[in-house]
This record gives C-alpha cells, sequence and structure tokens, in this order.
C-alpha cells in the first residue's frame, strides 16, 4: 500500500516514515503544499496523512486542489489544531479523517487501516495466485506450499506483480513500486531481483514482456 506523508516537521516526519514502514507501507515523504497537490495529481497513492500547517500552501488548501482535481484518494488530516471548527471545515472540504495532534501511533495505523478498507476494500493481508502465496503482513512468501526466502525488495516487487497479473511493468515503475524501501535506484536493480525470484519460485514465474518490461508469469493459475 503506497502513502504519501505531507509533513513539514522534519523529525515527526522521519519518526513517521520508519512507523509506517515498519507497518509494510510504502512511504513517500513531501514537506510541503505544492509537492503534495503535485504527488497526488501525478500519483496513485491508497491514501494520504496530511498535516495542515505547511510552510508555503495550508493543507486544506491542498485539500480543496486535490478534492477540485477530482482526486478521491482517502485523505486523514494530521493536525495540531483541534478546535472543532477547524475538524469541520477539514472534513467539509473531502478530508476521510482527522486525527489531532499529539497522538498514538497506534490509533493512527488503526485509522488508515480503517479509510483503506473503507475506500479500496481490497484485502491486502493475502494474496494468492496460483501456486504463490505472499502474506504481506509477515512478507513471508510461499511456492507449491512451500515457503520461500526472499530479500524485502524481492517480496515487494513479486507483490507488486502480483497484485496487478495482467500488467506489464516497466523498469521505471516497477522502481517506483520499491522507492521507499531505501534501496539506491541503480538501473540493474529490477533485473537483478527479477533473476533471484526466478531461481526461488521458476524461470516461468515472472514473465519478460520484450521492449517493455515485466510482468506475472506461469504460476498455475
Ligand atoms: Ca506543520
Amino acid at each position: 500500500m503506497r502513502l504519501l506523508l505531507v509533513e513539514d516537521d522534519p523529525l515527526l516526519a522521519s519518526g513517521l516514515v520508519m512507523a509506517l514502514r515498519r507497518a509494510h507501507y510504502t512511504v513517500e515523504h513531501v514537506d510541503n503544499g505544492a509537492s503534495a497537490v503535485a504527488a497526488l495529481r501525478d500519483n496513485d497513492f491508497d491514501a494520504a496523512v496530511l498535516d495542515l500547517g505547511l510552510p508555503d500552501l495550508d493543507g486544506t488548501r491542498v485539500l480543496e486542489q486535490v478534492r477540485a482535481g477530482g482526486r478521491d484518494v482517502p485523505i486523514l488530516i494530521l493536525s495540531a489544531r483541534d478546535a472543532m471548527r477547524d475538524r469541520v471545515r477539514g472534513l467539509d472540504l473531502g478530508a476521510d479523517d482527522y486525527l489531532v495532534k499529539p497522538f498514538e501511533l497506534d490509533e493512527l495505523l488503526a485509522r488508515l487501516r480503517v479509510l483503506m478498507r473503507r475506500h479500496g476494500g481490497r484485502p491486502v493481508n493475502r494474496i494468492e495466485r496460483g501456486d504463490l502465496v505472499l502474506d504481506v503482513e509477515s512478507l513471508r512468501a510461499s511456492w507449491q506450499g512451500k515457503p520461500v526466502e526472499l530479500q524485502r525488495l524481492e517480496f515487494m516487487l513479486l507483490k507488486q506483480l502480483a497484485e496487478h497479473p495482467l500488467r506489464v511493468f516497466n523498469r521505471a515503475q516497477l522502481e517506483e513500486s520499491l522507492y521507499g524501501w531505501g534501496e539506491g535506484a541503480e538501473s540493474n536493480t529490477i533485473d537483478v531481483h527479477v533473476h533471484h525470484l526466478r531461481k526461488k519460485l521458476a524461470p516461468a514465474a515472472i514473465k519478460t514482456v520484450r521492449g517493455v518490461g515485466y510482468r506475472l508469469g506461469d504460476v498455475g493459475v
């Protein structure tokens, strides 16, 4: 699940990025309103966590612009402003939830789970495609009923392919899906991961689409 964090406080942001990654989200972070609007316009996020007090645009303006652009990504406002009128205004402008700082991390995570359930409705804990089973909570994989040891980036790459079994991804798109997992984006990274995955699963499990990239291959569906 891809999450955008919009937060200008560097300490809070870095703590949240770490905590959200530990909770298995792929996180991108921006620290100002203009970048947030652009990121939400140009990318598919599963949800956004939005601070209101930002250096350039107020978070409520970000919300307005995103909704005016027709984006219905779930947005949770995370703000120190706890006056009733601020909450009501945020929700009126199209926020899905509002959490007041300071907050408990567990509460934020719980609310994000609710948001995603309400919106996507797609069960995220387990992906089954033929012989391949991915447990997204524990990052465990199995192939033909046997556990397979995967590096985290291998797991994330395979998850991306398995979530969209008919879609062909180019390398840039796959690199983007790993963005946030702390890997330097070397041009051959994806190919190396694919090579390892084929050895660990089966050569045909990931299909090369010549001149384009990769998609999930023959997994015995
Ligand atoms: Ca702030």
